[in-house]
């Protein structure tokens, strides 16, 4: 154990792993630190409009993200931390703390896409070298050192990675973190509102099939929630692929992709569950669907930015085409196939769609339209409560046949419509309600 160092303080700096539960950044600098403070920073790059010309965080996101640290600004308290949070770039603000603070040690997680990586550089160019840098990765439910394979060696496709995995690796127990010391900082930076980072204030839609709140709190009592109180889990392999309603599927995907939850904390709940309850294929699935998530994330690690170029992964050369006005049909819920219309309008005005949904929307627009795959991907980033690069691009060069599928398929969205919404309520719900 390395001894605490009385006089300075350590730094963390949180990113996408906005909680105190299972968070080894946190734990660490707790254990290592007689003085922890941490900071947030709203950066403004994500509020700007990307390539494409989308925003590259909408509003229901930024919102989301707002509740995300209101809430950790509350448990960090509890821990006697005090969370800075600034509406600028890191690499502006982070040098000035690690003078203000005289701080040894910054803690943080991993990240490795190359817009990260730049903010990471910048920041390491602009401060001290003296300052030690700790970094963990968090995110996965599968730690990167307890792989049966090297990253380079990560197989390309699922069920090798899932079988193998299954087999040899083992999820980590969670990270308890306590913090005995309890320097409570003088210095309050308010947090931005949604009006500062652009947007004008706005309700959840009444018909959201995810009505619920950012944050870590929100988070576990969701967890609680669709597991101990309705025991909904143990249907889960049946009805995740509907469309209407909040527990059809788990909804744990937007506090995930910020990490608000940690995917471990998921597992071990399950677990704990199938121990109290019942253990089924349900049960199974919701950790086999956990599997996924891990598995983009290391095909990302594995394949750095051709994630986002055209010919993906693959190197596939299909044709594809920048056709706006097919683009704009598509966006505003008007191209011919009123399924893909309906799950267009949930999106827009929810930030919400399913993953069978998801499925068919991209398919037609990539598959049946021939547009480029990485403009609809760009609108799913600016749009997805639960935006996460890694899930997000990876499905959306699965399906549109550059990634880990190399079968050139198509999704037959009428059949699909019929399999999924046979009585056509999904698409009465939004299609009637909303003049398209
Ligand atoms: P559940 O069905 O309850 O599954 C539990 C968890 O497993 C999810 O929260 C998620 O973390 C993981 N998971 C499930 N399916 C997938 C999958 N196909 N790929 C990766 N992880 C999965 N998911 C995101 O989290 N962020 C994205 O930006 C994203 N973009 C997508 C884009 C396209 C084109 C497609 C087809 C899928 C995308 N997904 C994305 C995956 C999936 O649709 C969502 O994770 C899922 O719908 C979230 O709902 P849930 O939490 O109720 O999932």
């Amino acid at each position: 154990m390395q001894k605490k160092q009385k006089s300075k303080y350590g730094l963390v700096w949180f990113t996408n792993n906005l909680r105190i539960h299972d968070n080894a950044s946190l734990k660490q600098a707790c254990e290592n630190h007689q003085n922890v403070i941490a900071v947030y920073c709203f950066d403004p790059r994500h509020y700007r409009d990307t390539a494409f010309g989308f925003q590259k965080t909408g509003k229901f996101r930024a919102k989301f993200l707002l509740e995300t640290v209101t809430d950790l600004k509350k448990n960090l308290a509890t821990l006697g931390i005090t969370l800075l949070v600034y509406h600028k770039k890191p690499e502006t603000i982070i040098p000035d703390l690690i003078k203000e603070f005289s701080i040894s040690d910054m803690y943080y997680q991993n990240e490795w896409t190359s817009e990260e990586q730049a903010v990471i550089n910048e920041l390491k160019r602009n401060i001290p070298h003296s300052v030690i840098f700790h970094t963990f990765y968090s995110q996965f439910l599968f730690h990167p050192e307890d792989l049966p394979f090297e990253v380079e060696s990560v197989p390309r496709v699922f069920t090798d990675f899932r079988k193998r995995i299954e087999k040899t690796a083992s999820i980590r127990p969670l990270i308890e973190t306590k913090n005995e010391s309890c320097t409570i900082i003088k210095k309050d930076t308010p947090i931005p509102t949604l009006w500062e980072l652009g947007f004008e204030d706005f309700e959840q839609h009444s018909l959201t099939a995810f009505p619920f709140q950012g944050g870590e709190t929100s988070a576990l009592n969701r967890l609680e929630q669709y597991l101990f109180q309705n025991e909904t889990i143990k249907t889960y392999k049946k009805t995740r692929n509907c469309l209407l309603g909040a527990d059809y599927s788990s909804k744990f995907s937007p506090w995930l992709a910020n990490g608000s939850i940690s995917p471990k904390m998921i597992y071990w709940n399950v677990k704990k569950f199938e121990k109290l309850h019942t253990k089924n294929d349900s049960t199974y699935w919701l950790i086999f669907e956990l599997i996924w998530r891990d598995f983009f994330k290391y095909v990302s690690l594995k394949y750095g930015n051709s994630i986002f170029r055209i010919h993906g992964i693959l190197q596939q050369g299909y044709v594809w085409k920048q056709d706006w006005d097919l683009i704009n049909e598509w966006i505003h819920a008007k191209t011919p196939e009123a399924f893909v219309n309906a799950n267009m309008l949930e999106l827009k005005q929810t930030g919400w769609m399913s993953n069978r949904g998801r499925q068919n929307v991209a398919s037609y627009f990539a598959k049946t339209l021939n547009l480029d795959w990485r403009i609809g991907a760009s609108y799913f980033e600016s749009l997805l409560l639960d935006y996460d690069v890694h899930s997000n691009y990876g499905n959306w060069m699965y399906l549109s046949g550059v990634g880990n599928d190399p079968r050139n398929r198509e999704f037959n969205v009428k059949l699909q419509a019929e399999r999924y919404d046979p009585q056509e309520t999904y698409q009465n719900l939004w299609l009637e309600r909303t003049p398209i």
